[in-house]
């Protein structure tokens, strides 16, 4: 499990498929896949090849389940990514937790700059601290009318309004490498959110691992998914 911000996680699932799915998959236009245990120098340099050249399909052939618990905020631009198969957690049917994302001293940022060319930078501790303070006494008061609402029998979807946008909540994700190649080109990138960016390194880490040949055609050409 890879932990990321205050109280969230990237946990892979399942995966099916791999380098091999991809080698596989592109050689059946000449009706030369096979079956094998491991990938030779060719199969690698076919990687390549297709990724150069934005051969993107070969990369479908493969499966990652993914549970995130993250900031509804994050998921608000993660759930922009179609190409994917969500389930999230219901605040209507389940009650919510008393989790949710206060940015830590470090990561609180001021924005510096005209617009369409913002830069960001630390806060000044004092900043951060009053900005840190006021956040957590608005989402513990958030959180303590919502159990009232609910104590009230008013109904769960209604009661949920107390809560606030950095409330954490849970979901399935389920893409394939190519899907995940232009999440990770957009999503880990200088100029997305820091905190999405914090879930896409997890995410990126963990395809690494799964994939290494794919993910190093990836970053060699660019970060640019096929
Ligand atoms: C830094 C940043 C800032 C952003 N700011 C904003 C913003 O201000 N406002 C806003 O609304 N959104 C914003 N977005 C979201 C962005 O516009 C995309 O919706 C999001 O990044 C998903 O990308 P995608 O469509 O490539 O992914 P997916 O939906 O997963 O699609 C993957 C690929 O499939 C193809 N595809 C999918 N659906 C279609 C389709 N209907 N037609 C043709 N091809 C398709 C495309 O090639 C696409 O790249 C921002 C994103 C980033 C990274």
């Amino acid at each position: 499990m890879h932990e990321v911000l205050d109280h969230g996680y990237v946990k892979l699932i399942t995966h099916s498929g791999g380098d091999l799915s991809v080698v596989d998959s592109a050689r059946i236009s000449y009706n030369a896949h096979a079956q094998r245990d491991g990938l030779s120098d060719a199969d690698i340099g076919l990687i390549n090849y297709l990724m150069k050249h934005r051969h993107g399909t070969p990369f479908e052939h493969n499966m990652f389940t993914f549970l995130v618990k993250a900031p509804i905020f994050v998921f608000r631009e993660w759930h922009r990514h179609r190409i994917a198969s969500i389930n999230e957690m219901s605040g209507r049917y389940t009650e919510l937790g008393e989790d949710f994302y206060i940015p830590y001293h470090p990561d609180v940022r001021v924005r510096v700059g005209k617009p369409g060319a913002y830069t960001y930078a630390p806060a000044s501790i004092q900043v951060a601290i009053t900005y840190r303070d006021r956040l957590r006494w608005c989402c513990e008061e958030g959180y303590a009318r919502y159990k009232e609402a609910l104590h009230d029998d008013i109904a769960p979807e209604l009661a949920r309004l107390f809560l606030h946008v950095n409330h954490y909540s849970e979901m399935y994700w389920t893409v394939n490498s190519r899907s995940l190649m232009n999440f990770l080109s957009l999503r880990n990138h200088p100029t997305a959110q820091w905190e999405i960016a914090q879930y896409a390194q997890a995410l990126e880490d963990i395809f690494k691992e799964q994939m290494f040949h794919t993910y190093n055609a990836f970053v060699d050409n660019g970060r640019v998914a096929p």
